[in-house]
């Protein structure tokens, strides 16, 4: 009987309409790259865009050689798996794939997920009970914070990259038996890279593992484009990783987790997104396998999205935007007032540049910007067009060159 929720669904649907919080979808009507064909509102004509807020890191979503690679599994391994891993479902390319991503990563084994949001959802409960301790950095993903309530270990929350605070809660946890520190690699909002060197080291002192989400890291940043824990020196020193093959590796969906020989091994007997749900698509382990080749042969991808992102911070920063300091290609241009971030991201989409505006309670109060992603997709011609077509929206606001205060002066926040 469809009744009384109804009726509460369709008020609690307006409320969020009221409140400025409904999450329209824009439509996309070319494959995923730099210059996009996108219908929004829907109903109203596409325009050409430059795409700005995707996670295509290394602009691999339409590359050739992916979509060779994807094609060719059609013919050599078919379409679906039809069972979970486990009864009949796991074909040799799965098992090359874990062994590509173990050597790429310099880990002792992986395992294969339909999404990280499965990697991480999956991956406490196998390993912790009552007696142990989760230390997770305040800011992590929600697939994190889920992956923690389905298990039944103490959860200690440091305030977010707060070496201090974290160091507080590992003493606080040290009757448990086993404790882990558990973080995203960079938090996604503020392009920030979580602090592994010290985490590390902390973790050695108090004798917990470390894990680390690197969902937006893998492929992008360190020096070869292994990730957080290359870029801050302790590559091969985290116990667990857990990412996705749906960002910078290719974009279609996936994940995995790396790490320690024996936790991976627990993790394929007893973890439950990967027993009660069916194999990775031959489709995307086979284009995956060509990215991880890719990677290893070359770092030109991860260069170029390096130079474009130093391009862009340089670009912002000298016409007197307000942005974030920092490597990352994730790069958050703060505007203070929740309005502000809309009105600015819109008119930009009239001037061909496609970015999204985010406030709270996405970011906290007060802290609206609008996030840029660059991506090794995008060309100077893209950056320069970018900054730009900023300069020129920032000068009607009359934001550059101001500082947080004066923007809050005259738009509140
Ligand atoms: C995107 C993201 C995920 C989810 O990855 P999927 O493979 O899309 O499920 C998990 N963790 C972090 C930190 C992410 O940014």
């Amino acid at each position: 009987m469809y009744g009384k929720i109804k009726d509460d669904l369709q008020r609690e649907l307006v409320s969020i309409r009221e409140a400025g919080l409904f999450k329209e979808e824009r439509f996309i009507l070319t494959p995923q790259a730099a210059d996009i064909r996108v219908e929004y509102p829907e109903g109203s004509p596409p325009a050409e865009v430059v795409n700005f807020c995707a996670n295509n890191y290394l602009g691999l979503s339409s590359h050739p050689k992916v979509i060779e690679a994807a094609h060719e599994a059609l013919n050599t391994h078919g379409y679906g798996m039809s069972s979970v891993r486990f009864i009949c479902g796991t074909q040799d390319i799965h098992r090359q794939l874990e062994q590509k991503i173990s050597e790429f990563f310099h880990t002792d084994g992986t395992i294969l997920y339909a999404a990280c949001f499965d990697a991480n959802g999956g991956l406490f409960e196998p390993l912790f009970t009552k007696e142990d301790a989760i230390i997770t950095d305040a800011l992590n993903h929600a697939s994190i914070i889920d992956g923690i309530r389905l298990c039944k270990a103490s959860r200690y929350i440091y305030k977010t990259n707060d070496m201090a605070d974290l160091e507080a809660k590992l003493k606080e946890a040290q009757g448990a038996r086993y404790r882990i520190v558990a973080t995203d690699g960079a938090f996604s909002m503020d392009g920030t890279v979580a602090q592994l060197d010290k985490i590390v080291a902390l973790a050695e002192k108090y004798d917990a593992l470390t894990m680390v989400d690197d969902a937006h890291c893998t492929g992008v940043i360190g020096k070869t484009g292994r990730g957080s824990t290359e870029y801050c020196g302790v590559l091969g020193q985290v116990d667990i990783i857990t990412s996705t093959l749906g960002k910078a590796l290719g974009g279609a969906s996936g994940g995995y987790t790396t790490g320690r020989k024996e936790i991976i091994e627990m993790l394929r007997q007893r973890s439950r997104p990967y027993l009660f749900s069916n194999t990775v698509s031959s489709i995307v382990v086979k284009a995956s396998i060509a990215v991880i080749d890719m990677l290893t042969a070359t770092t030109e991808l991860r260069d170029k999205v390096e130079a474009n992102t130093k391009r862009f911070r340089k670009g912002m920063t000298a016409a007197g935007f307000d942005i974030k300091p920092g490597d990352h290609p994730i790069v958050p241009i703060m505007l203070y007032n929740a309005k502000l971030s809309q009105d600015i991201a819109r008119d930009l989409y009239g001037e061909g540049i496609y970015v999204i505006g985010f406030y709270y309670p996405v970011v906290g109060r007060g802290l609206a910007r609008i996030r840029v992603q660059l991506s090794a997709g995008h060309e100077f011609k893209h950056i320069d067009k970018a900054i730009a077509a900023f300069t020129k929206i920032g000068k009607k606001y009359d934001i550059l060159g101001k500082t947080k205060e004066e923007i809050i002066a005259k738009y509140g926040e």
